[in-house]
């Protein structure tokens, strides 16, 4: 596999890894600290193993068509079992994370031109 978010749950320990270029589809970029940790009492059913995703990523603002920088925030503890690659959950997590609204926080913040077109619109 040369996915480097490779983890083998039947061990325990911490990975840590910063997503930053590279990793992206729908979303333009950004930099996000991704925190998974393997626990050691995990049973027959699998090891478990929390996760833990906080940084910004940047996304076209909803609002004026800019780009924006929104924060991410997203943890869960989920069961796993063997080896597992984590790209792909990794990636759904962070589009989870995401706020709902992808738009600047503050209208503020929007391409003033923008607005006022779609204002006098
Ligand atoms: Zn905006």
């Amino acid at each position: 596999m040369n996915s480097p978010y490779v983890i083998d749950c039947g061990t325990a320990g911490e990975h840590r890894w910063r997503v930053t270029e590279g990793f992206w589809d729908e979303i333009l970029g950004g930099d996000v600290e991704v925190v998974v940790t393997v626990g050691d009492e995990g049973g027959e059913s699998g090891e478990r193993v929390s996760v833990s995703i906080e940084g910004t990523a940047r996304v076209i603002c909803d609002r004026c068509l800019e780009e924006c920088e929104l924060p991410v925030s997203f943890s869960e503890t989920v069961d796993f079992k063997g080896e597992v690659d984590l790209e792909e959950y990794i990636f759904e997590s962070i589009v989870l994370g995401l706020p709902f609204q992808r738009v600047h926080l503050s209208t503020n913040d929007c391409n003033p031109d923008m607005i006022n077109r779609i204002c006098s619109a």
